[in-house]
């Protein structure tokens, strides 16, 4: 059963006058984050309207009306409008209020505590998605106060629920709320600054344009059982499915360069260093039959970029037996693949079921089509504004598409017409960018200030 919306709020209110206590406009960005880590949505539970009433006191201070909608209680979702001419179709800005939980004894700080140390800022939620949440609600503000006329609304949406499937979030305000699917382009998370390790220079600027799909596969075998004091001569499911896992496990899938892959992979090989440089180059040569040993340089360089040149498929659970003097009677494997988003699901499951070669085992897969369209990645407004910002922020990085490995909401998005692309506004090192979602979740003090600048130049340009 469906929840009824409980919209708890509308706030429409004028500048406040509390408005002069705030802290000076270098340190907004460090002052809102540190309020938004400070309200624990862990989800599960969320309780993202923590986190939007504090979003929503800080538009409201600059005169900036926001709409709490919770689909049920304590899932807050915050929508916003800054209205332009009408001139150009909307731009859907989003970031999600929720993180992934945090265990306090695995963390060196507190997590619901914004905390410097050696340069860097730690708090659960500050990459994944806090931060994003807080340079785009400034500037909002700054727009709101430069005033004049904006060629595009600006639809900001603060969401609920994005670790946990997003029922209490996007999806549902995809079903409520059909003025989100008025917007022609949309800023998600999901892209990729890089910072080199050194913290000296930042390499690149990654716009994501299209990403991965997620789908199971289960192998199962079943047999007779019995006492383990006196085996049977064929081996039992537990023996056959782990020969099976093995043999999947080894698989490799042919490498194949999506356009934002193909592009991304142009855009690395000019600078990358060394050996990585070397693999990307000859891959470049040759995109349309990229060679296999750089390829698989790649992945042993660059795993995450490696991961986006084929499909790939990863054993992960396991599950035989319960007591040691008993052999199982039956075995399950899952393997978590991740297809490119123009695969062939029924190709892929046929390669799984020739490695598996056991008529025994069953290979359950889903192979309907992928239904994760990609954005477009040649010349557009979007990536003109982005190119625009990133000159006067990062003057010397690139600005070119990605493809992620993992999954973000932009999915959705895209499924319903809206060109959405993934940024990262904090320049991160890998070491940095691996604490997401992992204790000690850091950015570089350094890296903030210029991710607050690069999406308030990147909407103010696409606003023209
Ligand atoms: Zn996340």
């Amino acid at each position: 059963m469906r929840l009824l919306p409980l919209v708890i709020a509308l706030f429409a209110l004028g500048p406040s006058h509390a408005a002069s206590s705030r802290p000076a406009p270098k340190d907004e960005l460090r002052t809102l984050l540190a309020e938004l880590v400070a309200a624990d949505t862990s989800n599960p539970p969320g309780n993202e309207t923590a986190a939007a009433q504090v979003a929503a006191k800080w538009l409201r201070e600059a005169g900036i009306e926001s709409e709490l909608i919770e689909p049920s209680p304590g899932r807050g979702n915050l929508l916003v409008r800054l209205k332009g001419s009408g001139k150009g179709r909307p731009v859907l800005v989003l970031a999600h209020l929720d993180t992934v939980p945090a265990v306090k004894t695995e963390w060196a700080t507190d997590p619901w505590r914004l905390t410097e140390k050696d340069g860097l800022l730690y708090g659960r939620g500050v990459q994944d998605n806090k931060g994003m949440a807080a340079a785009s609600i400034l500037a909002l503000r700054r727009l709101k106060q430069e005033g004049g006329t904006r060629s595009r609304d600006i639809l900001l949406y603060l969401g609920a629920d994005e670790e946990v499937g997003s029922g209490q979030g996007l999806d549902w305000m995809m079903e409520h709320r059909p003025e989100l699917k008025e917007a022609e382009f949309a800023l998600n998370e999901g892209g990729l600054t890089e910072l080199s390790p050194d913290r000296k220079e930042v390499r690149f600027v990654a716009l994501q344009a299209a990403e991965r799909v997620s789908r199971n596969v289960t192998l199962k075998a079943a047999g007779p059982g019995g006492h383990s004091s006196a085996p049977p001569v064929d081996a039992g499911p537990l023996v056959r499915v782990a020969a099976a896992v093995a043999r999947v496990g080894a698989l490799t899938f042919p490498a194949h360069l999506t356009p934002a892959a193909r592009l991304h992979v142009q855009g690395r090989a000019q600078a990358a260093p060394g050996e990585l440089g070397e693999a990307l180059r000859r891959i470049a040569a040759s995109p349309d039959a990229p060679p296999e040993d750089a390829v698989t340089a790649v992945a042993r360089l660059d795993p995450a970029l490696g991961a986006v040149l084929r499909t790939t498929c990863v054993p992960t659970v396991f599950k035989a037996g319960t007591k040691s003097n008993v052999i199982p009677a039956t075995a399950e494997a899952t393997v978590n693949c991740r297809l490119l988003p123009d695969a062939d699901p029924k190709a892929v499951r046929e390669r799984i079921v020739a490695a598996v070669n056991d008529p025994d085992i069953q290979v359950e897969m889903d192979v309907s089509p992928p239904d994760s369209p990609m954005s477009p990645v040649g010349d557009n407004a979007m990536f003109r504004a982005v190119k625009a910002a990133a000159a006067k922020v990062w003057p010397k990085a690139p600005v070119i598409p990605r493809m992620s490995t993992g999954t973000t909401e932009s999915a959705t998005l895209r499924r319903s017409g809206i060109h959405a692309y993934g940024i990262d506004l904090f320049a991160l090192t890998p070491d940095d960018a691996r604490t997401a979602h992992a204790p000690n979740e850091r950015v570089p003090v350094a890296s903030l200030q210029p991710g607050a600048e690069f999406v308030y130049l990147t909407l103010k340009h696409l606003t023209r």
